[in-house]
């Protein structure tokens, strides 16, 4: 079960800049009615963890609950084994498991998943009517790990605790509790890191592995993109955390930092610039100088690579203004892509960012540069005022580039191929040049030939 002295405490993380800004007592992402509206606890919760393809994830919970977040992203898994995230678990309690406890079904659930598929571990996940009836998942899991020998993990995140942000900390903490720390690698290397919080989103995380690998950095972990459940088990013998994008499991590495002294570093790898600060910020944390050197070696070698192909994108590009309205810290790291692009950033929006998410934004658009603090009413204005050229959001946005005739791009998680490291750069200028180049913009808001006669 999930006390109120956890919630208290993930809302008033300590290493979070969201607390620097607010009062005494007002922590993050306080639950406020209707906040599931925009993903519960459990979707938060469960977009962490999905990407453990190796695992089972079992929703103990109503039928409608697992509908909410199943598969709704695309993170990709070379996991040569079954994949069990293709298939969608849930326990489907009834009225009478309301009425009688749903601990019986859900423990029948874990034996019938253990024989028929035979998963590297099953996450259990808590959701509003479960957790409010009062099921025993701890023990229940408890239990089943004991008798099947294999890791039963209770994510205690339901539905009415908080949002998407909460969840995803939740989750952080069962793998602390339950995982990281339970085994023992093969070996070690004085290079090895955690990757938090990328979750392999289009194979985001793909295009900056081979990099590592040329660099001599070891992933020995990942939470959760292309992760096994294995591997992250033996997370608390890395020599550093790398946080990569997702402020949520910040709570996560200050505590490995205090369990098991690893440093933690935050980077992004969107952008020719950022990529490369990336890498060197690895680098110096693991402290080493010939990594160091090796990395300054293949960043010269990939960025020179990089600049030839990118010549002529930039030509295209020349004079272009864009308006971003994506969420967190894409409000500056896709600016700074855009910006290695040639392309002039008109105004991104910082509705959801950090307090050092809205300064790097600040210094990435410089003074001129606008933060938009409600884009849903902004955009259109700044997009007629600044005569921008496109804009680049989530689905919702695109009623907008197309009632203003400028083209259009979707940066959010439904996007389909991925814009981290150097070749992501080179994808991003891709689908601008066909954006630029697409007449659809322009025709799909003209008259129709009756209508103009
Ligand atoms: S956990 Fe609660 S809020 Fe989330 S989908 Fe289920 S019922 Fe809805």
């Amino acid at each position: 079960m999930v006390s109120r002295a956890k919630i208290k405490e993930l809302m008033n993380e300590s290493a979070c800049s969201h607390n620097k800004e607010k009062k005494k007592g007002e922590g993050c992402d306080m639950p406020k009615p209707g906040m599931a509206a925009g993903g519960c606890a459990f979707d938060g919760a469960q977009i962490s963890l999905f990407p453990y393809a190796d695992a089972v994830h079992l929703v103990h919970g109503p039928q409608t609950c697992l509908g909410a977040s199943w598969e709704t992203r695309e993170t990709l898994s070379s996991y040569s084994g079954r994949n069990h995230t293709v298939m969608g678990f849930t326990t489907g309690i009834t009225t009478n498991d309301v009425i009688f406890g749903g601990d019986k079904r859900l423990s029948s659930s874990i034996d019938y998943i253990v024989e028929h598929y035979a998963p590297e571990a099953i996450f259990v996940y808590s959701t509003c009517v479960t957790a409010m009836v009062g099921d025993d998942i701890d023990m229940t899991c408890k239990e089943a790990s004991e008798k099947h020998a294999i890791p039963v993990v209770p994510v205690h995140a339901p539905g009415f605790v908080g949002g998407k942000n909460l969840g995803s900390r939740l989750a952080g903490e069962a793998v602390l509790e339950h995982l990281i720390g339970t085994k023992e690698p093969e070996f070690t290397t004085p290079y090895d890191i955690n990757l938090i919080g990328d979750y392999n989103v289009t194979g985001d995380m793909w295009e900056y592995l081979p990099l590592f690998e040329k660099i001599g950095i070891r992933v020995l972990s990942s939470l959760s993109g292309d992760g096994r459940v294995g591997n992250i088990r033996t997370a608390h013998r890395a020599k550093l955390n790398v946080i990569v994008c997702a402020k949520s499991l910040i709570t996560l590495c200050r505590k490995m930092q205090e369990n098991y002294a690893i440093p933690w570093v935050s980077v992004s790898f969107y952008g020719k610039r950022d990529t490369s600060f990336a890498i060197m910020e690895i680098v110096h944390a693991l402290g080493d100088e010939t990594l160091i050197q090796k990395a300054k070696e293949v960043i010269a070698e990939e960025e020179a690579k990089l600049e030839e192909k990118l010549l002529p994108y930039k030509k295209l590009f020349a004079g272009k203004k864009a308006v971003l309205n994506t969420g967190g810290n894409k409000a500056w790291s896709i600016a700074s892509g855009l910006q290695d692009l040639g392309i002039e950033v008109v105004a991104t929006s910082v509705r959801k960012s950090t307090a050092e998410d809205k300064e790097k934004a600040r210094e990435y658009l410089g003074e001129e540069g606008i933060l938009m603090m409600a884009p849903a009413s902004e955009q259109s204005k700044i997009i007629d005022e600044k005569n921008a050229d496109i804009l680049l959001a989530g689905g919702r946005s695109l009623y907008t580039a197309i009632k203003k005739k400028i083209s259009f791009i979707d940066v959010n998680q439904e996007k389909k191929v991925s814009y981290g490291g150097y070749n992501g750069l080179l994808n991003l200028a891709e689908d601008l040049k066909y954006a630029f180049s697409n007449p659809v913009f322009a025709n799909v808001s003209k008259k129709a030939p009756w209508e103009a006669q």
